[in-house]
């Protein structure tokens, strides 16, 4: 088993794991207890991170988490700020990931 991806917000790193599964690729979320939707802990060690169970695996999954990060920057446009709670949220999020307010329209 070989980690792939590391981040606090746990609906980015289980989005992942939805794409490299869809690959086919067999993987495993580690920590997803230990941060519940809107509690952040600040240390990496216990951030939800993704794992492939087969190290051959590796680059396949990277490859695709890269190649999407990619597609993100490109395509959606600068993050937009939680007008309610201030958080962070990619530019094509219609709701705020933590606390579900819409989010304003950029265009
Ligand atoms: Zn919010």
């Amino acid at each position: 088993m070989k980690e792939v991806f590391r981040h606090h917000e746990l609906i980015r790193v289980s989005h992942f794991r939805d794409l490299v599964e869809a690959a086919g690729i067999p993987t495993m979320l580690r920590n997803e207890h230990l941060v519940h939707g809107v509690i952040e802990i600040p240390i990496p060690e216990f951030y939800p991170n993704l794992c492939v169970m087969n190290d051959a695996d590796y680059e396949a999954a990277w490859k695709i988490i890269d190649a999407h990060i990619a597609n993100e920057k490109s395509d959606h446009g600068p993050d937009l700020i939680c007008p309610k709670c201030g958080e962070k949220n990619p530019g094509n999020f219609a709701e705020c990931f933590s606390c579900q307010s819409p989010l304003g329209d950029s265009d």
